[in-house]
């Protein structure tokens, strides 16, 4: 059930109007919204704090909920292909709602291509492992090509144009940036349906404005910011969300893999799946999944075709 702002304790019509003009569509918006970035809108922490508790009790969010609670919202998150057969089966299913999915790899590991492709399976019907859903697409290093999505649109059996249509594009030119057009993506995501969130790449901006040691604390502590709400965003609106980060070099690593993902331990935490994908010969390319609470680890192959990701 769906609640108006009006309907919250305390929320008059000026109050309500605000709340609105600033994204806060719902009363649920106002039970998961924070007691700092509410303050914003309506002037005072102590009011903020009030109408927090007061749609809270409305929507019936507690802090505790039984395991079958846990159980029930869990049968909730769907999938969406990602048009690869062996990766789906890697992935239990295919890409989850309400969690964030991580890609990370080298330069041409197939990350970009990989968020092409699921921009446009999301919009496929249910029965071909869609959700008929729209995505959202944020370009944070200028290689969206919707060229890409016009090929694999066409092999998946959606008109082109249409397909186009349902992905709607932000390019972020800084972290700030990045994080505003998350903030103000509550206003659409329920309006245009979107299930599919793509953040192409999640922390490019945050390592080159926050660089070296000296500034690590902070820029972890806003990417812990631009993770909180992302997965907001994707437990909200049962959205998937899919994000992209490049690997580095550990110099000092002796054993195991000497690359590891840039975004450090905020985004291990955050990210509730991630993928490693390295190439192959040619255009082969390998998936691997860890940290997952679900999976073994595993590996599965795909090709990068003209046709977008495939068998
Ligand atoms: P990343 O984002 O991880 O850096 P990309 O997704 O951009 O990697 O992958 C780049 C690779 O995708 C290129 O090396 C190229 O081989 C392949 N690729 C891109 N477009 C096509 C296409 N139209 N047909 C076949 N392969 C393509
Ligand atoms: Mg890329």
């Amino acid at each position: 059930q769906s609640y108006d702002v009006e309907e919250i304790e305390g929320v008059g019509r000026v109050t309500a109007q605000k709340l609105r003009e600033s994204g806060y569509n719902t009363a649920l918006d106002v039970a998961y919204a924070g007691v700092k970035e509410l303050a914003d809108v309506l002037g005072s922490e102590d009011r903020a704090r009030q109408i927090i508790a007061a749609a809270q009790r409305l929507v019936g969010l507690n802090n505790f909920v039984t395991a079958l609670e846990v159980y029930e919202r869990k049968r909730n998150v769907q999938y969406i292909s990602t048009g690869v057969k062996a990766l789906d089966e890697l992935l239990g299913g295919g890409i989850e709602t309400r969690a964030i999915t991580e890609l990370a790899g080298e330069f041409g590991s197939g990350k970009t291509n990989f968020c092409h492709q699921l921009s446009v399976m999301v919009q496929l019907p249910e029965d071909k492992g869609g959700l008929k859903g729209k995505a959202l697409f944020i370009d944070t290093e200028n290689t969206f090509r919707p060229e890409r999505i016009v090929q694999i649109a066409k092999y998946r059996g959606l008109d082109p144009k249409e397909a186009l249509k349902n992905i709607f594009y932000a390019r972020a030119y800084n972290s700030d940036h990045q994080m505003l057009i998350i903030d103000e993506a509550k206003k659409i995501i329920p309006k245009e349906n979107i299930r599919l969130i793509v953040i192409d790449s999640l922390v490019a901006h945050f390592r080159s404005e926050y660089p070296g040691r000296e500034n690590l604390a902070e820029r972890q502590q806003k990417l812990n910011h631009h993770i909180a709400q992302l997965l907001k965003l994707a437990d909200i609106y049962n959205a998937a969300v899919v994000v992209t980060n490049q690997v580095i070099a550990q110099p000092d690593m002796f054993f195991g893999n000497p690359l590891k993902p840039a975004g450090g331990n905020v985004i291990a935490h955050g990210a509730t799946y991630r993928i490693w994908l390295r190439k192959g010969k040619e255009n082969i390319r390998v998936a691997r999944i860890l940290d997952s609470p679900m999976h073994p680890e595993s590996e599965a192959t795909f090709k990068i075709t003209e046709e977008g990701l495939i068998d």
